[in-house]
């Protein structure tokens, strides 16, 4: 992690919004209210008047809402905007993220299978380790 991690108000927290901010709605505006630093929802979507009311209707506290149109951008705009912690659900968006930004994979029904109690990945975006 570079310099801002050393003061907490310049440590900028990304979050996604679908299958993230909608999947714990409470625990999230808890955490952007009290996050010291700025607050980034970067989410693959189209309709940003949509977006901004879906994250406001949930009382996220946010700097700036960001619309990416392909997979890959997403970790273009993490690096650009020195996002310092990244959550999102798809691994296809955590790829490419470079290794100073903190990443969490966020569970829920997309990709945690409850029955089987396993995750479920791609070959593109899984590695069996046994
Ligand atoms: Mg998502």
């Amino acid at each position: 992690m570079n310099n801002s991690a050393t003061n907490p108000t310049t440590l900028t927290l990304g979050l996604d919004l679908d299958g993230v901010i909608t999947e714990a709605p409470e625990f999230f505006s808890a955490w952007t209210h009290s996050w010291p630093g700025k607050v980034i929802v970067i989410t693959y979507r189209n309709d940003r008047e949509k977006a901004i009311r879906d994250v406001e209707s949930r009382s996220i506290r946010y700097d700036e809402i960001i619309l990416v149109d392909r997979f890959d951008a997403k970790a273009e705009v993490i690096r650009d905007k020195g996002v310092n912690i990244y959550i999102d659900d798809q691994p296809e968006m955590l790829k490419n993220i470079l290794q100073d930004c903190h990443v969490m994979l966020f569970r829920n029904d997309g990709n945690f299978d409850s029955d089987d109690q396993k995750w479920m990945l791609s070959s593109e975006t899984g590695k069996l380790v046994c």
